[in-house]
Protein backbone atom coordinates (compact mmCIF):
# COMPACT_ATOMS: atom_id res chain seq x y z
CA UNK A 1 0.00 0.00 0.00
CA UNK A 2 0.84 3.50 -0.87
CA UNK A 3 1.06 6.56 2.01
CA UNK A 4 -1.62 9.25 1.43
CA UNK A 5 0.98 11.95 0.94
CA UNK A 6 2.95 9.50 -1.26
CA UNK A 7 0.33 9.68 -3.58
CA UNK A 8 -1.04 12.92 -3.38
CA UNK A 9 2.73 13.85 -4.03
CA UNK A 10 2.54 11.77 -6.92
CA UNK A 11 -0.74 13.25 -8.47
CA UNK A 12 0.23 17.39 -7.26
CA UNK A 13 3.69 17.17 -8.83
CA UNK A 14 2.74 15.42 -12.02
CA UNK A 15 -0.56 17.55 -13.05
CA UNK A 16 -0.03 20.71 -16.44
CA UNK A 17 0.34 24.21 -14.72
CA UNK A 18 -2.55 26.54 -15.11
CA UNK A 19 -3.31 28.10 -18.37
CA UNK A 20 -3.98 31.63 -18.71
CA UNK A 21 -7.15 33.01 -20.59
CA UNK A 22 -8.74 36.45 -20.37
CA UNK A 23 -12.33 35.82 -19.30
CA UNK A 24 -15.22 37.99 -19.30
CA UNK A 25 -16.35 39.41 -15.81
CA UNK A 26 -19.25 37.74 -16.09
CA UNK A 27 -17.44 33.87 -16.39
CA UNK A 28 -14.47 34.96 -13.67
CA UNK A 29 -16.64 33.77 -10.84
CA UNK A 30 -14.29 31.29 -8.75
CA UNK A 31 -11.35 31.80 -11.21
CA UNK A 32 -7.75 33.06 -9.93
CA UNK A 33 -6.13 36.38 -10.88
CA UNK A 34 -2.78 35.68 -13.38
CA UNK A 35 -2.19 39.37 -13.84
CA UNK A 36 -2.99 42.21 -11.05
CA UNK A 37 -6.09 44.57 -11.33
CA UNK A 38 -5.25 48.40 -11.68
CA UNK A 39 -7.99 50.44 -11.42
CA UNK A 40 -8.07 52.60 -14.47
CA UNK A 41 -10.72 55.17 -12.50
CA UNK A 42 -11.63 56.67 -8.93
CA UNK A 43 -14.35 55.37 -7.17
CA UNK A 44 -16.65 56.73 -6.48
CA UNK A 45 -15.98 59.01 -9.70
CA UNK A 46 -16.88 62.08 -7.68
CA UNK A 47 -17.76 63.33 -4.78
CA UNK A 48 -21.27 62.68 -2.82
CA UNK A 49 -23.42 62.72 0.32
CA UNK A 50 -23.75 59.50 2.29
CA UNK A 51 -26.80 60.88 3.71
CA UNK A 52 -30.12 62.11 2.60
CA UNK A 53 -29.98 65.73 4.07
CA UNK A 54 -29.07 68.85 2.94
CA UNK A 55 -26.00 70.60 1.60
CA UNK A 56 -24.63 73.26 3.88
CA UNK A 57 -22.15 76.21 3.85
CA UNK A 58 -20.81 74.58 7.54
CA UNK A 59 -20.09 78.37 8.56
CA UNK A 60 -23.71 79.04 7.87
CA UNK A 61 -24.88 76.25 10.98
CA UNK A 62 -22.26 77.64 13.44
CA UNK A 63 -24.96 78.53 16.28
CA UNK A 64 -27.87 75.75 15.20
CA UNK A 65 -29.36 73.77 17.89
CA UNK A 66 -32.03 72.17 18.22
CA UNK A 67 -33.84 75.44 20.46
CA UNK A 68 -31.52 77.90 18.08
CA UNK A 69 -31.85 76.66 14.26
CA UNK A 70 -31.22 78.42 11.98
CA UNK A 71 -33.26 78.93 8.87
CA UNK A 72 -31.92 78.13 5.32
CA UNK A 73 -33.23 78.90 1.62
CA UNK A 74 -33.63 76.01 0.18
CA UNK A 75 -32.77 76.69 -3.67
CA UNK A 76 -32.78 72.96 -5.33
CA UNK A 77 -33.35 69.20 -5.04
CA UNK A 78 -31.10 66.77 -5.92
CA UNK A 79 -31.23 62.81 -6.32
CA UNK A 80 -28.49 60.47 -7.27
CA UNK A 81 -27.32 60.34 -11.44
CA UNK A 82 -28.18 64.60 -11.31
CA UNK A 83 -25.96 67.64 -11.34
CA UNK A 84 -26.79 71.00 -9.01
CA UNK A 85 -27.46 73.55 -11.53
CA UNK A 86 -27.14 76.14 -8.98
CA UNK A 87 -24.50 76.41 -6.61
CA UNK A 88 -25.04 76.92 -2.22
CA UNK A 89 -24.71 80.44 -2.12
CA UNK A 90 -24.34 81.90 1.76
CA UNK A 91 -27.21 81.42 3.47
CA UNK A 92 -28.80 78.61 0.93
CA UNK A 93 -29.26 74.70 1.24
CA UNK A 94 -29.78 71.99 -1.31
CA UNK A 95 -31.91 69.24 -0.79
CA UNK A 96 -30.20 66.22 -1.41
CA UNK A 97 -30.22 62.30 -1.52
CA UNK A 98 -27.85 59.64 -1.21
CA UNK A 99 -25.28 59.58 -3.78
CA UNK A 100 -26.21 62.95 -5.43
CA UNK A 101 -23.10 64.77 -6.53
CA UNK A 102 -21.49 67.46 -3.95
CA UNK A 103 -23.20 70.63 -5.22
CA UNK A 104 -20.76 73.62 -5.46
CA UNK A 105 -20.29 76.24 -2.55
CA UNK A 106 -21.30 73.86 -0.48
CA UNK A 107 -19.09 71.32 1.96
CA UNK A 108 -20.80 69.47 4.75
CA UNK A 109 -24.48 67.54 4.67
CA UNK A 110 -26.77 67.91 7.54
CA UNK A 111 -28.53 64.82 7.95
CA UNK A 112 -32.06 65.40 7.07
CA UNK A 113 -33.04 63.86 10.80
CA UNK A 114 -31.34 67.28 12.09
CA UNK A 115 -33.86 69.77 9.99
CA UNK A 116 -37.17 70.30 9.60
CA UNK A 117 -39.29 71.86 6.15
CA UNK A 118 -40.40 75.46 6.66
CA UNK A 119 -42.53 76.87 4.53
CA UNK A 120 -42.11 76.73 0.81
CA UNK A 121 -38.62 77.05 0.33
CA UNK A 122 -36.82 77.08 4.25
CA UNK A 123 -35.15 74.75 5.88
CA UNK A 124 -34.70 74.82 10.06
CA UNK A 125 -30.91 73.79 10.36
CA UNK A 126 -31.36 72.21 14.22
CA UNK A 127 -27.45 70.65 14.20
CA UNK A 128 -24.03 72.33 13.83
CA UNK A 129 -22.29 70.97 10.44
CA UNK A 130 -18.70 70.48 10.44
CA UNK A 131 -17.02 70.79 6.90
CA UNK A 132 -16.88 67.30 5.26
CA UNK A 133 -19.57 66.13 7.27
CA UNK A 134 -20.89 62.66 5.51
CA UNK A 135 -19.27 63.41 1.95
CA UNK A 136 -17.72 60.52 0.61
CA UNK A 137 -14.68 62.09 -1.63
CA UNK A 138 -13.97 61.08 -5.20
CA UNK A 139 -11.48 57.77 -4.97
CA UNK A 140 -12.24 57.18 -1.11
CA UNK A 141 -12.88 53.38 -2.27
CA UNK A 142 -10.43 52.66 -4.71
CA UNK A 143 -8.25 55.23 -6.56
CA UNK A 144 -7.12 55.47 -10.23
CA UNK A 145 -3.76 54.29 -11.01
CA UNK A 146 -4.09 51.58 -7.60
CA UNK A 147 -3.20 48.24 -7.26
CA UNK A 148 -6.93 46.72 -6.38
CA UNK A 149 -5.77 42.59 -6.73
CA UNK A 150 -2.83 40.80 -6.59
CA UNK A 151 -2.61 37.80 -8.53
CA UNK A 152 -3.87 34.83 -6.90
CA UNK A 153 -6.78 36.48 -5.87
CA UNK A 154 -9.86 34.31 -5.76
CA UNK A 155 -12.77 35.80 -7.64
CA UNK A 156 -15.65 36.15 -5.68
CA UNK A 157 -18.81 38.16 -6.15
CA UNK A 158 -17.37 41.18 -4.29
CA UNK A 159 -14.56 41.34 -6.54
CA UNK A 160 -17.09 41.36 -9.67
CA UNK A 161 -19.08 43.84 -8.09
CA UNK A 162 -15.61 46.18 -7.79
CA UNK A 163 -14.29 45.38 -11.41
CA UNK A 164 -17.87 45.86 -12.30
CA UNK A 165 -17.80 49.61 -10.64
CA UNK A 166 -14.29 50.19 -12.27
CA UNK A 167 -15.57 49.51 -16.18
CA UNK A 168 -13.21 46.38 -16.94
CA UNK A 169 -15.22 44.04 -18.41
CA UNK A 170 -11.99 41.22 -19.39
CA UNK A 171 -9.89 39.97 -16.62
CA UNK A 172 -6.50 37.94 -17.23
CA UNK A 173 -7.41 34.47 -14.91
CA UNK A 174 -6.19 30.64 -14.74
CA UNK A 175 -8.59 29.02 -17.09
CA UNK A 176 -11.65 26.99 -15.70
CA UNK A 177 -10.89 23.37 -16.58
CA UNK A 178 -13.36 21.34 -18.83
CA UNK A 179 -13.48 17.99 -16.50
CA UNK A 180 -15.48 15.04 -18.13
CA UNK A 181 -17.51 12.62 -15.43
CA UNK A 182 -17.79 9.03 -16.61
CA UNK A 183 -19.54 6.39 -14.65
CA UNK A 184 -18.86 2.87 -15.50
CA UNK A 185 -20.38 -0.70 -14.87
CA UNK A 186 -22.97 -2.65 -16.47
CA UNK A 187 -25.60 -2.50 -13.25
CA UNK A 188 -26.04 1.21 -13.95
CA UNK A 189 -29.10 2.86 -14.85
CA UNK A 190 -30.12 6.34 -15.34
CA UNK A 191 -33.94 7.96 -14.19
CA UNK A 192 -36.57 7.08 -12.61
CA UNK A 193 -37.04 3.82 -15.41
CA UNK A 194 -38.19 0.44 -12.92
CA UNK A 195 -34.79 -1.35 -12.22
CA UNK A 196 -34.24 -4.89 -13.43
CA UNK A 197 -32.49 -7.49 -11.55
CA UNK A 198 -29.22 -7.06 -10.24
CA UNK A 199 -29.69 -3.28 -11.74
CA UNK A 200 -29.09 0.25 -9.23
CA UNK A 201 -28.91 3.53 -10.30
CA UNK A 202 -26.09 5.48 -11.14
CA UNK A 203 -25.27 7.50 -7.92
CA UNK A 204 -21.58 8.70 -8.64
CA UNK A 205 -22.03 10.66 -12.08
CA UNK A 206 -24.42 12.84 -10.41
CA UNK A 207 -22.43 13.32 -7.49
CA UNK A 208 -19.43 13.90 -9.04
CA UNK A 209 -20.43 15.99 -11.71
CA UNK A 210 -21.75 18.46 -8.90
CA UNK A 211 -17.99 18.36 -6.85
CA UNK A 212 -16.64 19.07 -10.29
CA UNK A 213 -19.01 22.11 -10.30
CA UNK A 214 -18.36 22.91 -6.68
CA UNK A 215 -14.74 22.58 -7.31
CA UNK A 216 -15.00 25.81 -9.53
CA UNK A 217 -14.22 23.61 -12.94
CA UNK A 218 -17.22 23.24 -15.73
CA UNK A 219 -18.51 19.66 -15.45
CA UNK A 220 -19.42 18.36 -18.99
CA UNK A 221 -21.35 14.93 -18.68
CA UNK A 222 -20.00 11.99 -20.21
CA UNK A 223 -22.90 9.39 -19.55
CA UNK A 224 -22.32 6.12 -18.62
CA UNK A 225 -20.55 3.13 -19.67
CA UNK A 226 -21.02 -0.57 -19.94
CA UNK A 227 -18.16 -2.73 -18.95
CA UNK A 228 -16.95 -3.10 -22.80
CA UNK A 229 -13.67 -2.58 -24.03
CA UNK A 230 -14.44 -1.52 -27.70
CA UNK A 231 -16.97 1.47 -25.99
CA UNK A 232 -14.53 2.79 -23.00
CA UNK A 233 -12.12 3.40 -25.51
CA UNK A 234 -14.25 4.86 -27.68
CA UNK A 235 -15.08 7.37 -25.23
CA UNK A 236 -12.15 7.80 -23.82
CA UNK A 237 -10.36 8.83 -27.15
CA UNK A 238 -13.24 11.15 -27.51
CA UNK A 239 -13.27 12.79 -23.96
CA UNK A 240 -9.32 13.05 -24.49
CA UNK A 241 -9.95 15.81 -27.23
CA UNK A 242 -12.50 17.86 -25.27
CA UNK A 243 -12.12 17.57 -21.38
CA UNK A 244 -9.13 19.13 -19.46
CA UNK A 245 -9.42 16.52 -17.17
CA UNK A 246 -10.77 13.45 -16.85
CA UNK A 247 -12.75 11.83 -13.88
CA UNK A 248 -14.07 7.96 -14.05
CA UNK A 249 -16.03 5.83 -11.24
CA UNK A 250 -15.99 2.14 -11.04
CA UNK A 251 -13.88 -0.88 -12.34
CA UNK A 252 -10.16 0.20 -10.99
CA UNK A 253 -10.09 -2.65 -7.93
CA UNK A 254 -8.63 -6.11 -9.18
CA UNK A 255 -12.46 -7.64 -10.13
CA UNK A 256 -12.56 -9.50 -13.07
CA UNK A 257 -14.90 -6.95 -14.60
CA UNK A 258 -12.64 -4.16 -13.98
CA UNK A 259 -12.36 -3.16 -17.94
CA UNK A 260 -11.26 0.26 -17.12
CA UNK A 261 -8.02 -0.17 -15.72
CA UNK A 262 -7.35 -2.61 -18.83
CA UNK A 263 -8.60 0.14 -21.29
CA UNK A 264 -7.15 3.08 -19.22
CA UNK A 265 -3.32 0.68 -19.67
CA UNK A 266 -3.63 0.30 -23.26
CA UNK A 267 -4.62 4.11 -23.82
CA UNK A 268 -1.44 5.44 -21.82
CA UNK A 269 0.61 5.40 -18.53
CA UNK A 270 -1.90 4.95 -15.26
CA UNK A 271 -0.37 4.81 -12.23
CA UNK A 272 -2.75 2.12 -10.18
CA UNK A 273 -2.21 2.70 -6.38
CA UNK A 274 -3.35 0.78 -3.18
CA UNK A 275 -3.61 3.80 -0.47
CA UNK A 276 -3.23 3.04 2.94
CA UNK A 277 -6.62 4.68 3.30
CA UNK A 278 -10.31 3.61 4.16
CA UNK A 279 -12.60 4.10 2.22
CA UNK A 280 -11.15 4.72 -1.31
CA UNK A 281 -8.08 2.20 -0.84
CA UNK A 282 -7.76 1.67 -4.90
CA UNK A 283 -6.67 4.66 -7.15
CA UNK A 284 -5.82 5.10 -10.97
CA UNK A 285 -4.11 7.91 -12.05
CA UNK A 286 -2.08 9.28 -15.06
CA UNK A 287 -1.90 11.59 -17.77
CA UNK A 288 -3.32 10.59 -21.00
CA UNK A 289 -1.97 12.09 -24.00
CA UNK A 290 -1.16 14.63 -21.47
CA UNK A 291 -4.90 14.75 -19.94
CA UNK A 292 -4.91 13.84 -16.20
CA UNK A 293 -7.26 10.85 -15.56
CA UNK A 294 -8.46 10.09 -11.92
CA UNK A 295 -10.11 6.66 -11.99
CA UNK A 296 -12.19 6.65 -8.72
CA UNK A 297 -13.32 2.96 -7.07
CA UNK A 298 -17.02 2.62 -8.09
CA UNK A 299 -18.39 2.31 -4.30
CA UNK A 300 -20.09 5.73 -3.97
CA UNK A 301 -18.60 6.51 -0.44
CA UNK A 302 -14.99 5.72 -1.66
CA UNK A 303 -15.71 7.67 -5.15
CA UNK A 304 -16.83 11.39 -2.88
CA UNK A 305 -13.43 10.37 -0.26
CA UNK A 306 -11.27 9.78 -3.75
CA UNK A 307 -12.37 12.86 -4.95
CA UNK A 308 -12.13 14.97 -1.81
CA UNK A 309 -8.41 14.01 -1.12
CA UNK A 310 -7.02 13.43 -4.97
CA UNK A 311 -8.93 15.31 -7.52
CA UNK A 312 -10.11 18.38 -6.10
CA UNK A 313 -6.82 19.60 -4.72
CA UNK A 314 -5.42 18.97 -8.31
CA UNK A 315 -8.13 20.50 -9.71
CA UNK A 316 -7.49 24.17 -7.51
CA UNK A 317 -3.96 23.62 -7.89
CA UNK A 318 -4.44 23.30 -12.61
CA UNK A 319 -6.55 26.43 -11.31
CA UNK A 320 -3.90 28.78 -9.92
CA UNK A 321 -5.33 28.49 -6.45
CA UNK A 322 -2.58 28.70 -3.77
CA UNK A 323 -5.40 26.71 -0.77
CA UNK A 324 -5.80 23.70 -2.35
CA UNK A 325 -6.74 21.44 0.68
CA UNK A 326 -9.94 21.82 2.83
CA UNK A 327 -9.09 22.92 6.18
CA UNK A 328 -8.56 21.01 9.25
CA UNK A 329 -9.29 21.04 12.85
CA UNK A 330 -8.75 19.69 15.87
CA UNK A 331 -12.18 18.53 17.56
CA UNK A 332 -13.48 16.67 20.59
CA UNK A 333 -14.93 13.47 19.78
CA UNK A 334 -18.71 13.12 20.71
CA UNK A 335 -20.09 9.69 20.40
CA UNK A 336 -17.68 6.51 19.89
CA UNK A 337 -15.76 6.07 16.85
CA UNK A 338 -14.11 2.74 17.63
CA UNK A 339 -12.03 0.77 14.25
CA UNK A 340 -9.52 -2.03 13.58
CA UNK A 341 -6.24 -1.70 13.00
CA UNK A 342 -5.88 -2.07 9.78
CA UNK A 343 -2.50 -0.44 8.23
CA UNK A 344 -4.52 2.09 7.29
CA UNK A 345 -5.96 5.57 7.72
CA UNK A 346 -9.89 6.00 8.20
CA UNK A 347 -11.51 9.09 7.26
CA UNK A 348 -15.08 8.47 9.42
CA UNK A 349 -17.77 10.55 7.91
CA UNK A 350 -18.60 12.95 10.76
CA UNK A 351 -21.34 16.02 12.02
CA UNK A 352 -18.70 18.87 12.66
CA UNK A 353 -20.57 21.48 15.25
CA UNK A 354 -18.59 24.30 16.41
CA UNK A 355 -19.64 25.68 20.04
CA UNK A 356 -17.37 28.38 22.14
CA UNK A 357 -14.31 27.76 20.07
CA UNK A 358 -14.22 24.38 20.31
CA UNK A 359 -15.37 21.74 17.56
CA UNK A 360 -17.41 18.59 18.30
CA UNK A 361 -17.59 15.12 15.90
CA UNK A 362 -19.96 12.24 15.92
CA UNK A 363 -20.32 9.65 12.98
CA UNK A 364 -23.29 11.12 10.54
CA UNK A 365 -24.36 7.02 10.25
CA UNK A 366 -23.71 3.77 8.96
CA UNK A 367 -19.73 3.90 7.39
CA UNK A 368 -20.08 1.43 4.89
CA UNK A 369 -18.22 2.42 1.53
CA UNK A 370 -21.66 2.37 -0.22
CA UNK A 371 -23.60 4.33 2.96
CA UNK A 372 -23.95 7.57 0.84
CA UNK A 373 -26.72 9.12 2.85
CA UNK A 374 -24.62 9.18 6.07
CA UNK A 375 -21.98 10.86 3.72
CA UNK A 376 -24.51 13.13 2.34
CA UNK A 377 -25.21 14.44 6.23
CA UNK A 378 -21.79 14.43 7.38
CA UNK A 379 -19.71 17.98 6.81
CA UNK A 380 -16.05 16.66 7.79
CA UNK A 381 -13.97 13.41 7.59
CA UNK A 382 -12.78 12.46 11.03
CA UNK A 383 -8.95 11.61 9.72
CA UNK A 384 -8.52 8.18 12.58
CA UNK A 385 -4.83 6.89 12.59
CA UNK A 386 -4.18 3.06 12.77
CA UNK A 387 -5.07 1.83 15.61
CA UNK A 388 -8.28 1.42 17.47
CA UNK A 389 -10.08 4.56 17.00
CA UNK A 390 -11.41 7.38 19.46
CA UNK A 391 -13.24 7.40 22.53
CA UNK A 392 -15.74 9.45 23.92
CA UNK A 393 -13.61 12.57 24.67
CA UNK A 394 -10.44 12.01 23.02
CA UNK A 395 -9.36 14.31 20.43
CA UNK A 396 -9.08 14.34 16.61
CA UNK A 397 -8.44 15.87 13.93
CA UNK A 398 -11.26 16.57 10.81
CA UNK A 399 -10.99 17.67 7.61
CA UNK A 400 -13.87 20.71 6.88
CA UNK A 401 -15.96 19.97 3.62
CA UNK A 402 -17.46 22.86 3.97
P1 LIG B 1 -16.49 -1.35 -8.98
O1 LIG B 1 -15.46 -0.40 -8.47
O2 LIG B 1 -16.85 -1.10 -10.39
O3 LIG B 1 -16.12 -2.76 -8.70
O4 LIG B 1 -17.81 -1.04 -8.13
C1 LIG B 1 -17.83 -1.19 -6.73
C2 LIG B 1 -19.23 -1.02 -6.20
O5 LIG B 1 -19.69 0.28 -6.51
C3 LIG B 1 -20.24 -1.95 -6.83
O6 LIG B 1 -21.18 -2.32 -5.83
C4 LIG B 1 -20.91 -1.11 -7.88
O7 LIG B 1 -22.20 -1.54 -8.21
C5 LIG B 1 -20.92 0.24 -7.22
N1 LIG B 1 -20.92 1.31 -8.21
C6 LIG B 1 -20.06 1.46 -9.23
N2 LIG B 1 -20.34 2.55 -9.94
C7 LIG B 1 -21.41 3.12 -9.35
C8 LIG B 1 -22.19 4.28 -9.62
N3 LIG B 1 -21.91 5.07 -10.65
N4 LIG B 1 -23.24 4.58 -8.82
C9 LIG B 1 -23.53 3.77 -7.77
N5 LIG B 1 -22.83 2.66 -7.46
C10 LIG B 1 -21.80 2.34 -8.24
MG1 LIG C 1 -17.87 -1.96 -11.88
Amino acid sequence: MNSLEEVRQGILGAVPAPRVASVYRTDALGLVLSSAVIATEDVPPFANTAMDGYAVRAADTVTATDDTPVRLRVVADLAAGYVAGVEVGVGEAIRIMTGAPMPKGADAILMVERTEREGADGVLIKARATTGDHIRAAGGDVVAGQEVFDVGTVLGPAHLGVLSSLGIEQVDVFERLRVGVLSTGDELREGAVALGPGQIRDSNRPMLLAMVEESGCEAIDLGITRDDEARLTEIFESALASCDVLVTSGGVSVGDYDVVKAVLDQLGVLRWWQVAIKPAKPLAFGLLRGVPVFGLPGNPVSSHVSFELFARPALKQMMGHRECFRREVQAVTEGPMPRRSDGKTHFDRVCVRYDDGQFFVMRSGAQASNALAAMAIANGLAILPDGDGCAVGDPVRVMLLY
